[in-house]
This record gives C-alpha cells, sequence and structure tokens, in this order.
C-alpha cells in the first residue's frame, strides 16, 4: 500500500508522461465540439439539465497549477473532456435551465493528506465568483444567474417565453462533494445566501460526511472506512443544516449503507441529480430499486445521466465510447419511470463537461433534440417528454428550494 502523498507524486508524473508522448492529433481529435445545434428554440421546454460542470474547465485553468502550467489545463480539457455544454449553443438550442455543479478536484485530491481541506470553502467561493464573471459579462446575452426561489419562480412561472428578446437560459448554482464546507457547518448559510440550490453531500472519498462507493479501488484511500459506517455523525449535522436553510440534498455518490442512514434523517425531498439502477448498469455508483422508489415516494425526483457506461454493464469504458448511446439513457428512463411507477420524478443530469467519456450520438448540450426524438418514439406523448426534459425538475425546485437564511 502505498502513500498518499507518494500515490499523487507518482499520478502527476504518469499524468506528465502521457502528456509529453501523446500526439497532438491525438489531443485534438478527443474535443468536443458544438457546431451541430438542431434548433428547438420555439418550443417552451427543452432541457433543463440539473447536473453539468460548465465552467470546471475554466477553474482548473485559473487554479495555481492551471496558471502555472496552462498546458497542463489544456490537456485535462482536451484528453479528458470529450462532452461539450457551451452557453451560446445551449441557449441557441433553447435550453431551459442549466445547474452549473461546482467541484474542486484539488480540494478533494490534493489536499487528502489534510482532510478536510479548511481552504475548501474559500476555494467554492472561487468557483461561483468565475461563473458569476462570466454570465455578468461575455455570457450574459445567453444566460443569467438564478440567485432565489422568487427570482427562479418569476422566471419559469410569470409568462415564461423563449420567444422574449430577453430570454436568457436560467443557470443555479450546486456543489458536487460535501468537502466544499472544509469540514464545518458555517459556509452552509454563505452557500445558501449566494443562490446553492443544492449540494450533492458525497463524491469520490468519504471526507467525514457520507460514504462514497470505491472510486478509484487501487487508491489507497478507497477502502479506509467500512461499508457499515453510511452518514457520519457531522453528516447527520449537515443534512439538519441544509434542510433548515432551504438547501436540497442531492444523494448522487452515496453507498447504499450511506443511503439508508440519509432516507432515515431526511425528512425533505431528495434529489439524485445523476445515478444509473444496479438493475441495468452494475457499477457502485448505481442505485438498488428500492432506493429509487422510497426517494420517488417521499416526493423526489431521480436524474439520469447522458453517460453510457454508468447506466449499463459496458466490459470497459472504451467499449461504452464505442457503443453507448441515447438508447442506453432511453433505456434507463423507460425502467425508472416503470419501477417508481411515477413520469413526474425523473430529470436529466447529464454530466457534461465532467471529464466523461462521450456518447456515440451526442457530445453537446444542443443535440438534445436526438434524446427528444428517441423518447418520443418511446412514450409517443409530447408533453411526457417535456416533463421527462425540463418540466417535472423546474416544478421539484420551484417547490423544494427555500433560502431560508
Ligand atoms: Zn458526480
Amino acid at each position: 500500500m502505498i502513500s498518499r502523498r507518494k500515490f499523487i507524486r507518482s499520478s502527476f508524473l504518469l499524468g506528465a508522461g502521457l502528456f509529453s508522448s501523446a500526439s497532438l492529433d491525438l489531443l485534438t481529435g478527443c474535443s468536443a465540439s458544438c457546431d451541430f445545434v438542431q434548433p428547438v428554440k420555439k418550443r417552451k421546454y427543452v432541457l433543463a439539465d440539473i447536473h453539468n460542470h460548465t465552467v470546471l474547465n475554466d477553474w482548473v485553468r485559473n487554479t495555481p497549477i492551471g496558471v502555472k502550467f496552462p498546458m497542463l489545463a489544456d490537456f485535462a480539457q482536451d484528453f479528458f473532456d470529450k462532452t461539450s455544454t457551451t452557453w451560446k449553443s445551449s441557449y441557441e438550442a433553447g435550453v431551459d435551465l442549466i445547474c452549473t455543479a461546482h467541484f474542486n478536484p484539488f480540494d478533494e485530491w490534493i489536499s487528502m493528506p489534510l482532510d478536510p481541506n479548511p481552504s475548501a470553502p474559500a476555494n467554492t467561493f472561487r468557483m461561483m465568483d468565475l461563473l458569476e464573471k462570466d454570465l455578468n459579462g461575455p455570457s450574459a446575452k445567453y444566460a443569467k444567474l438564478i440567485r432565489t426561489p422568487e427570482e427562479f419562480k418569476n422566471h419559469f412561472y410569470k409568462g415564461y417565453d423563449k420567444n422574449d428578446p430577453n430570454f436568457r437560459i436560467a443557470v443555479l448554482h450546486s456543489l458536487e462533494g460535501g468537502h466544499a464546507l472544509g469540514g464545518r457547518l458555517e459556509p452552509l448559510k454563505e452557500f445558501a445566501r449566494r443562490g446553492v440550490v443544492l449540494i450533492t453531500i458525497g463524491h469520490f472519498y468519504n471526507k467525514g460526511i457520507a460514504t462514497a462507493p470505491n472510486a478509484f479501488p487501487f487508491f489507497p484511500d478507497a477502502n479506509s472506512v467500512r461499508p457499515k459506517q453510511g452518514l457520519s455523525p457531522f453528516g447527520r449535522e449537515v443534512i439538519h443544516e441544509m434542510e433548515k436553510l432551504g438547501i436540497i440534498v442531492d444523494v448522487t455518490h452515496a453507498t447504499s449503507t450511506a443511503l439508508d442512514d440519509i432516507l432515515k434523517v431526511s425528512t425533505k425531498p431528495l434529489i439524485a441529480t445523476h445515478i444509473s439502477a444496479k438493475t441495468l448498469g452494475d457499477h457502485a455508483y448505481s442505485f438498488h430499486d428500492e432506493h429509487i422508489q422510497e426517494i420517488v415516494n417521499r416526493g423526489g425526483i431521480i436524474g439520469i445521466p447522458l453517460y453510457p457506461y454508468m447506466l449499463s454493464n459496458y466490459a470497459n469504458i472504451k467499449d461504452a465510447e464505442e457503443y453507448g448511446s441515447l438508447s442506453d439513457v432511453v433505456r434507463t428512463i423507460r425502467y425508472v419511470t416503470k419501477i417508481s411507477n411515477s413520469l413526474k420524478n425523473i430529470c436529466i443530469g447529464s454530466d457534461f463537461g465532467g471529464y466523461i467519456p462521450r456518447l456515440t450520438d451526442m457530445n453537446c448540450l444542443c443535440q438534445v433534440n436526438m434524446l427528444r426524438e428517441l423518447l418520443v418514439n418511446e412514450f409517443g406523448n409530447e408533453e411526457i417528454i417535456d416533463d421527462i426534459l425540463a418540466k417535472n425538475v423546474i416544478d421539484f425546485i420551484g417547490n423544494n428550494w427555500k433560502r431560508n437564511i
């Protein structure tokens, strides 16, 4: 078993080695392109994406490592980021809402020997600043930040019309990974004030809140917490405080034991922004049927990622990239709606921009119309498709985001 520091150092060297040996062709060949837009702007609802890493590349570029080694940031984007979301193309495609998930890999990975990283909340505010600067500047003509439930309701429920020249994509802040709290409850209030609508309390590793499945089994910390430990006492406090402040709890990335605990202590509807069903895709992150059913029975909502590897049982990521398609997404939607006996508790959390592999038939959010066409074939009713792609999660946020500060 190697130490964390040794692991991080050798990973860095391996990354640098890969970088120097990769051909330019390989680097540019993997980058996502956004030039295929099917205009569907006139449709009232197109897509509300509840989990999207819209600014991850910008953030990596702005971190001390990214500033010092911009080529590494370029490499990360070109080599790993095979899906794409741009404000312009999403706007032109008529996307309704994008919930930006802020995730700082450096707080979760590099700071591991210092768990939890006390600078994590400050770094998270910087990520939020970065998004806001863009939305107040170059991207203001495409998208606007929604900071309060009142603004949200005004935007969607009072004469919502995409043909209005003032129409903009509604953007929400969310956090992926409770490590953003830096081990303290206090930052939650400021997150709520800044407009954070939901927090995924777990992520790749146990950061003292809830156990997460082994994201990287070769990593020395992966087995550091026994599965019987679900939600920690601090995790319970986090949920209580989030509920008090009106921030929605996202249970994605929780182990089944953590889920059992969360279901015991939570009193408000839960969201799972980007999960798969274990019956269809047997991965550590996938949820058992009974957990999906319980979340729905309590008025929660299930987001399906546009991520075939997670949704099905491909032998490996390479196979998933070669064969995975929107049909995996449709199959999961069919299954989850069937076992939960509801067409109103399901939505899309693409995970695009989160360094996930691409689908063979969609790599940019602006291509969402292809998913619509497949869903129309499946369900045969445009209204149901509007619900699945957008309306369900808009109503869920409208009903459950409170911001009590
Ligand atoms: Zn995730």
